[in-house]
This record gives structure tokens, C-alpha cells and sequence, in this order.
């Protein structure tokens, strides 16, 4: 399957965490939301489930997501045998651990039925699922409701209105980053992801473009301007992908491999979109990390003071301001300690 989300950024975070473990420090590193936005059927939660490179979402050409589903990764520490263990975990059902992923899938229905109905109602009220994998980055996905227009079942006649505002309140959200759906068999000049996200951010930081359905593009058309971003100019940039049919779905086929662009390599596939998210979610960090410098050196020099007061001041004194100013460059990564480590990797990246 896909690339895991978060592979080249895992080790840079664990380091910064653990150096706040060692210093005693409660600063974590948070990392943004990630929501998906698209008309209904565009394919938001199939994107989703190739980014964590598991099957479990409720996916159909009807309305499946009737509820924000919050999904929260939470990296886990591989077992000492070298074994993995992946797991799921819901908020109202709390101590019982999901091992089947299809198991998930069943669950996220039934709950959604539980509090929207069995007849395509929709509820702004979050189901929150935690999945634990050594394979994931910590941060936070959300699956949203599509847009549409016309109420059908249960849905009441301001359906898309609602619909809207739910996304708003996710999308407007400063440090939430925003995948925007478009299938490649419709318009992009139509298109309600760009055009919702284009309300959310209009100066575009933090918006990324997918084209979906790229296998199923009426012949003779070809997604070339749409990913070359000619049609609608997005700053992020497109990535098409080819996530899979219906039809792949009821036989139980693996996922495909993505339909590729001669030339347009980078701008194809669901790794190539985990790599934009992932320079996306590192262009953060290094926005935060003049914050988080001077809280490690506050912290360092705090424990500093506690040194002096226990009166081995002299040589611990020269290593602490150094480690601080970073003069340890020579050193290797494992023989650094804590201040000098993290100077280390603010320089590297
Ligand atoms: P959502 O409503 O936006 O979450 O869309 P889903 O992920 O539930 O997908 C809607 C339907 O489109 C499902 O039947 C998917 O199998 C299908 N689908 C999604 N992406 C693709 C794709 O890239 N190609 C094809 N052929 N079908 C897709
Ligand atoms: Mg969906």
C-alpha cells in the first residue's frame, strides 16, 4: 500500500520529543489538523484511508461520512520482538482496542446511525477514533460530510447550508491544513472543495489541490492542465491520484497503482501527497522552532542554576552554556546531550 504519512518527518519529531523528555519539559510538538473538503462521492475518505495506508473508512458512491470524524494517530513504540501491533480505539467506546480494521468500519456506521439515523441524515457531532501504529506520525485527520445539494432521506431542506457550515469550522481554523477534493471526471471551474477552501484561505498557505477518479476521465481529456495548475492557479500545487472504484471495493482489490503522467511524476500518487504534506508539515516545525529554541534554553538554563546550587559548578558550567550555543558541532548526534542535540537538528533541517 501507500506510503505511510509522516515517514520523513517520525524521526525528526521523536527527536525534539525526546529531548523534551529528557529536559523534563511538558512542551510537545503539536502538529496541525489535516481536513478533507469535497462535494459528496468526490473521493475525501478514500484519499484519507491511502494516507494511512489502511482500509476503514466507510467509503460508497452514497453518503457515507455523515459525521466529522476526528482521527487521531498516535505513533507507538514498536514491541521488543520487532512486531507491530495496529489498533484502533473510539471515544465513546473507551478501553476496547480494535485489532480488525473492518471491525472500525462497521463501528464508524453503526455509531453514525446512533446519532444521525439510518436515512442519510447528517450530524455536526464528531465521532473521535484514535489509531495506534508504530507506522504513524502523531497528528490529527478529519473526515468530513460532503457537499451537496439536493436533501434526500432524512436530510433537512437547508442540508447544504449546514453542510458548509460544519466544514467552515474546521477548515477556518488557522493551523488546520486543507486537502480540497475534486474528481477529474467534473469541472474544476465547479469545483466546491476549491471553492469552500478558497473561503477558508484565500491566500492559499495552506491548501492543497487532489484530482481524483483520474482513471475514469472522459476519453480524449487528460488531467494535464488541471495538475499543471493552468485551470485554477493554487499555490500548494495538485497531486492527482487514483484511489479505488466501486467495483474494486466489492471484489476486495488491493489498491492500484497510480496512473502516472509522462513528466508529471511528482505530481502523481498518494506517496507523492504524503511527501507534500510531510515538506508541508516540516515548513511548520521550522516555524516553530525559534519558539521552541528558547523555551529548551530557558529550560536549560533553569537546570543550569540547579547544578550550581548543588555545587558543581564549574565544569558542568562550561558544558551547559555550550550545549546552549551549540559549540558541540564535532560531536555525533548519540553523544550529544540534550541542548547540544537540539541545536544539532535545528541546523539540519
Ligand atoms: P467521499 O464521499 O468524498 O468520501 O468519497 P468516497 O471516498 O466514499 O468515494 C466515493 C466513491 O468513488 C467510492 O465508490 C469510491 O470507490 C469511488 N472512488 C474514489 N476515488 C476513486 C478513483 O480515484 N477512481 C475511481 N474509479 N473511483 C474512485
Ligand atoms: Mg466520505
Amino acid at each position: 500500500s501507500a506510503a505511510p504519512l509522516g515517514s520523513s518527518v517520525i524521526p525528526l519529531v521523536n527527536k525534539l520529543q525526546d529531548i523534551f523528555a529528557k529536559l523534563g519539559s511538558q512542551s510537545t510538538i503539536e502538529l496541525p489538523q489535516v481536513a478533507v473538503v469535497g462535494s459528496q462521492s468526490s473521493g475525501k475518505s478514500s484519499v484519507l484511508e491511502s494516507l494511512v495506508g489502511r482500509d476503514f473508512l466507510p467509503r460508497g458512491s452514497d453518503i457515507c461520512t455523515r459525521r466529522p470524524l476526528v482521527l487521531q494517530l498516535l505513533q507507538t513504540k514498536r514491541k521488543p520482538d520487532g512486531s507491530e501491533e495496529e489498533y484502533g480505539e473510539f471515544l465513546h467506546l473507551p478501553g476496547k482496542r480494535f485489532y480488525d480494521f473492518s471491525e472500525i468500519r462497521k463501528e464508524i456506521q453503526a455509531e453514525t446511525d446512533r446519532e444521525a439515523g439510518g436515512n442519510k441524515g447528517v450530524s455536526d457531532k464528531q465521532i473521535r477514533l484514535k489509531i495506534f501504529s508504530p507506522n504513524v506520525l502523531d497528528i490529527t485527520l478529519v473526515d468530513l460530510p460532503g457537499i451537496t445539494k439536493v436533501p434526500v432521506g432524512d436530510q433537512p431542506s437547508d442540508i447544504e447550508a449546514r453542510i458548509r457550515t460544519m466544514i467552515m469550522s474546521y477548515i477556518k481554523q488557522p493551523s488546520c491544513l486543507i486537502i480540497a477534493v475534486t474528481p477529474a471526471n467534473s469541472d474544476l471551474a465547479n469545483s466546491d472543495a476549491l471553492q469552500i477552501a478558497g473561503n477558508a484561505d484565500p491566500d492559499g498557505y495552506r491548501t492543497i489541490g487532489v484530482i481524483t477518479k483520474l482513471d475514469i476521465m472522459d476519453r480524449g481529456t487528460d488531467a494535464r492542465n488541471l495538475l499543471l495548475g493552468k485551470v485554477i492557479p493554487l499555490r500548494l500545487g495538485y497531486i492527482g491520484v487514483v484511489n479505488r472504484s466501486q467495483e474494486d471495493i466489492l471484489l476486495n482489490r488491493s489498491i492500484k497503482d497510480a496512473l502516472v503522467y509522462n513528466g508529471l511524476a511528482d505530481r502523481c500518487g498518494v506517496p507523492q501527497l504524503a511527501k507534500k504534506l510531510n515538506q508541508i508539515l516540516v515548513q511548520h516545525i521550522k516555524a516553530i522552532l525559534p519558539g521552541l529554541k528558547s523555551r529548551i534554553s530557558s529550560a536549560l538554563v533553569s537546570v543550569a542554576k540547579e547544578h550550581a546550587s548543588y555545587g558543581e559548578i564549574t565544569e558542568s558550567k562550561a558544558s551547559f552554556s555550550s550545549m546552549v550555543e551549540g559549540k558541540n558541532e564535532e560531536m555525533s548526534t548519540s553523544e550529544l546531550s540534550g541542548g547540544a542535540r537540539i541545536h544539532y537538528i535545528f541546523q539540519s533541517i
